[in-house]
């Protein structure tokens, strides 16, 4: 079987190196480098936290899980995930309650979710100042944060192992059905790559793609600063100080960025987010992140900001993954997603089980169908709360 995976972002390069595994042909063509698109600008929370409806979360539960299973079972030592947790700390009512009711749900699904103590949450967070005022304290002790470019690599080192042939700095520019019955990806240099399936995996470029086969895919694209597609990420140099866990406080959601460095993000200032007028690392918006983060870990005193981004989400009109075959191009399979760094491992799985002939359940809720001419949909609205994103 003869394949093309397009986009070699963490979602594509997981499908490639599965069905590569399964025995299949397989072509990864991106236009830039792997990993350049949306999975190089990502908090990469590795999570089923807030994610509803239930067919959602379960996916997202999926994703959480294959993440743990493959970095566990990795030759290479599995570092691209930190695991350790995340602690989220409620100040304010609303937050209290929207956090309480988020626990409650989470407990009846045997998702580990636990209230701390504030002692106890100074356990896990030794360098952060857990407010005496804290209403709530939650501890999801198998959530994770993840290094993308670090999984990407473990997948494309894989992909490259079991046969895939990775062609970069190619655009697509063309889809078409070939006479044979399957389809054919056009590249800007005139290459005609055949495939017994296409499978498109290219991120917030999704619904581009499609309509090259005359498929229409919904996919929210960027409008207006602060719209639901874009969110600010703020990078600090390294910093002398203990923090081994995701924590999400009222102001400033901060993990670790890998050698003392800190990924801090705050969803209530992504109203200005404009991929076209990105603030630099002296902006007024870099020193609020950094006054924020003296507030929360008062040992980054010295902190600097070193790479402040407006990253751009892969967002499906109606929030929800896409995934599966397109019924009027049945040689054509879209994956599109929004948490795709968590989904990433269990949809190269499920993906390449697909398009081998078998069905995964838990795709069902999610196929590209449900965006054909004038379906309606409830657009998603911008992530400002803690949890949200
Ligand atoms: C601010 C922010 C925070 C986020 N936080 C989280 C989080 O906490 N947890 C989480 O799970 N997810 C999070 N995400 C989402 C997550 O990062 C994305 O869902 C994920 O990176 C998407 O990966 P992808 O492989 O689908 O797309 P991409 O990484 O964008 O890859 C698509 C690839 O397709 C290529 N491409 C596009 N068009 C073509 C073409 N015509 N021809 C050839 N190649 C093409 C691109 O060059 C690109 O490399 C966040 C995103 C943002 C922006």
């Amino acid at each position: 079987m003869q394949t093309v995976v397009i986009g070699a972002g963490v979602v594509g390069a997981s499908i490639a190196a599965r069905l590569a595994e399964r025995g299949a042909e397989v072509a990864l063509v991106d236009q830039g480098a792997p990993g350049g698109g949306t999975s190089s600008t990502s908090y990469a929370w590795v999570n089923a936290n807030g994610k509803e409806p239930r067919p959602y979360f379960d996916l997202n539960l999926a994703g959480l899980e294959a993440h743990h299973r493959l970095s566990a079972d990795a030759a290479d030592g599995g570092g691209w995930l930190g695991t350790g947790g995340h602690v989220e700390i409620a100040v304010d009512d609303a937050h209290r309650d929207h956090l309480a009711a988020r626990l409650a749900r989470l407990a009846e699904r045997d998702y580990a979710a636990e209230a701390i103590t504030h002692e106890r949450a100074a356990e896990l967070l030794p360098d952060v100042r857990v407010p005496d005022d804290a209403q709530l304290i939650v501890h999801f002790a198998r959530e994770a944060y993840a290094y993308p470019a670090l999984y990407l690599a473990h997948v494309l080192g894989q992909a490259r192992a079991a046969g895939v042939r990775v062609l970069t700095g190619v655009t697509v520019t063309g889809l078409r059905q070939s006479v044979a019955g399957g389809g054919e990806a056009l590249l800007v240099d005139g290459t005609v790559l055949p495939g017994d399936t296409i499978v498109s995996a290219v991120g917030r470029r999704t619904g581009e793609l499609a309509a090259l086969a005359g498929v229409d895919v919904s996919m929210q694209t960027f409008t207006t600063p602060g719209d639901p597609t874009v969110g600010y990420l703020a990078e600090t140099g390294p910093v002398p100080v203990r923090l081994g866990r995701l924590v999400t406080s009222p102001w400033l959601n901060v993990r670790p960025a890998g050698g003392g460095r800190l990924l801090l993000q705050a969803l209530d200032l992504d109203v200005t987010a404009d991929p076209r007028d990105v603030p630099g690392v002296g902006s007024a918006l870099a020193a609020e992140f950094l006054r924020r983060l003296r507030d929360v870990v008062p040992g980054a005193e010295g902190a600097r900001i070193e790479r402040l981004v407006v990253g751009q989400r892969a967002l499906p009109g109606d929030g929800r993954t896409i995934v599966g075959r397109v019924a009027q191009a049945p040689w054509l399979y879209v994956v599109a997603t929004h948490s795709g760094v968590t989904l990433a491992p269990y949809l190269g799985e499920g993906v390449a089980a697909e398009v081998c002939g078998e069905d995964v359940p838990a795709f069902a809720e999610f196929r590209p169908e449900r965006f054909v001419a004038d379906a309606a949909y409830e657009p998603v609205g911008a992530p400002r709360t803690p949890g949200e994103q």
